[in-house]
């Protein structure tokens, strides 16, 4: 009897999972069964943009923390894939960092071309996971919001690629209860115009402050101020942005800060970061982890010591991002494929903690993404999976913090060379500042497509 794969989640990963299986099953091999959930209506995961805060259409937890006018804050040449570049799927060179809908775009058409969407069961959450010792298979309990039914079936393996951007960590501090604003978690927030001519907060210093600070300055905010608990971003501001220690707490509208300063302000943003949560897994089974590059009890970074047969893929800190997830999922298809064998636990465990001793002495940034190429090199050395200049991305990935510490308003104006096909990119046509409409179309230099467009008689 055919083995059969559970996948939770139709995002990046998930899809990177379905491609390995339908890339070695062009080449001859014989696959298992595949079912993906997605809990969603539509691929595409964290870039599959939703207007939606809260609860979705089906009462679910929201999955999405995109926003609107989001562009990549990373070279796209850090994240090309090895067999789909950016050059075949656009037809021609785009310049390095798409907005969303673009990025959207390019992962779609890679599945699309793979013609893998008949595995993918939409509007369909996981609602459990148990491992049966006695049949050694996984019993997946999944519902179906469309006829709302809920399924028990058993699988072989399941890859959980649910992502763990999704749950919010949300801290609270003195005076929030009487606020004369809005309040919100990165999660919700969607776009920065509701934040013209205000006064915001941010409280955080990692990626969503720096992003979504970025973005409201440029749509148009009157002042921003962001506080930090250890470090300040650190980086050239402009003259409305503001850093500060962390808050204290709100007295009415006025933010009180570490140092003693103060700030009157209209509306904060919590940029404090997220939880891998997996509500479907029993603790035998759970990651239980903060955002880091070795999370613990993962051989190979994909692999549950306790049992193997449970798949995380993209659980960790992300310098890289689509093409981990590609050499994370081509290694575990070989697994599952019986094409690399899996060492005992002892092996694995010891494997695992080399690795974290070497993340633990990680310092600067370099030390860091290096670390992660290093990582993805050896699980691409161990497939088919073509082989990329992960020296090359490293160096991309420093002239990029290079560029940012530069010019943190004009970093997204800068192209680079593909590591895939040695093209260099074009610059964009619009400086990032000014670039005010994120349409894939003002993007691409193509004419725009109004969805209340007229149609002719
Ligand atoms: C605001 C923001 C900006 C980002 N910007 C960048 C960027 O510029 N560049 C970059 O490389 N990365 C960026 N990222 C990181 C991003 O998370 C990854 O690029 C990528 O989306 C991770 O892919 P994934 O498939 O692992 O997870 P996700 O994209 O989160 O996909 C997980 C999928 O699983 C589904 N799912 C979850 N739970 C269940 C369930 N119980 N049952 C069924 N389906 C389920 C979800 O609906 C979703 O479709 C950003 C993240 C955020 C939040």
């Amino acid at each position: 009897m055919k083995q059969r794969v559970a996948i939770i989640g139709a995002g990046p990963s998930g899809m990177a999972q379905l491609r390995a299986f339908q890339s070695a099953q062009e080449k001859g091999a014989d696959i298992p069964e595949l079912v993906c959930f997605e809990k969603q209506a539509d691929w595409g995961g964290m870039w599959n943009y939703t207007w939606r805060t809260g609860t979705d259409e089906n009462g679910e937890p929201v999955h999405g923390s995109m926003y609107r006018y989001l562009w990549s804050n990373g070279p796209k040449e850090c994240l090309e894939f090895a067999d789909y570049t950016f050059e075949e799927h656009f037809g021609k060179a785009i310049a390095s960092y798409p907005p969303r809908e673009v990025l959207w775009d390019y992962i779609k058409g890679r599945v699309e071309k793979a013609g893998v969407r008949k595995y993918i069961r939409f509007n369909t959450a996981v609602r459990d996971v148990r491992y049966d010792e006695a049949t050694a298979q996984f019993i997946v309990t999944s519902h179906d919001f469309a006829n709302d039914t809920t399924r028990a079936e058993t699988f072989d393996y399941v890859v959980n690629a649910c992502g763990h951007f999704s749950t919010p960590h949300a801290p609270t501090f003195p005076g929030f209860e009487t606020f004369g604003g809005r309040i919100l978690h990165a999660h919700d927030f969607r776009d920065a115009l509701e934040f013209k001519n205000k006064n915001i907060l941010l409280i955080g210093s990692s990626y969503s402050a720096e992003d979504i600070g970025s973005q409201c300055y440029k749509y148009g905010a009157r002042s921003i101020t962001s506080c930090y608990r250890t470090a300040p971003m650190g980086y050239h501001w402009p003259a409305t942005w503001e850093e500060r220690p962390q808050l204290q707490y709100m007295a009415g509208n006025v933010a009180h800060f570490a140092d003693g300063s103060f700030k009157h302000v209209d509306a904060i943003i919590l940029c404090t970061g997220y939880k891998h949560h997996f509500p479907f897994l029993p603790d035998s089974l759970r990651l239980k982890t903060n955002n880091r590059l070795w999370p613990l009890g993962l051989y190979k970074g994909v692999f549950w010591e306790d049992n193997p047969r449970l798949v995380y893929l993209g659980m960790q800190d992300l310098w890289y991002s689509f093409n981990m997830f590609d050499a994370q999922a081509w290694y575990a298809r070989d697994v599952i494929l019986g094409r690399i064998a899996l060492p005992g636990r002892e092996v694995m465990t010891a494997d695992s903690l080399a690795w974290r001793t070497r993340e633990e002495a990680l310092v600067t940034n370099q030390d860091m993404f290096e670390f992660q190429g290093s990582y993805i090199e050896q699980l691409v050395a161990a497939t088919d999976y073509p082989s990329f200049d992960i020296a090359g991305v490293n160096r991309t990935f420093l002239e990029w913090k290079h560029d940012k510490h530069e010019d943190i308003m004009g970093y997204r104006n800068k192209s680079y060379r593909s590591l895939m096909t040695g093209t260099q990119s074009p610059p964009h046509h619009t400086p990032w500042i000014k670039a005010l409409d994120d349409s894939m179309a003002a993007y691409l230099g193509e004419p725009a497509v109004s969805p209340t467009a007229r149609q002719p008689a």
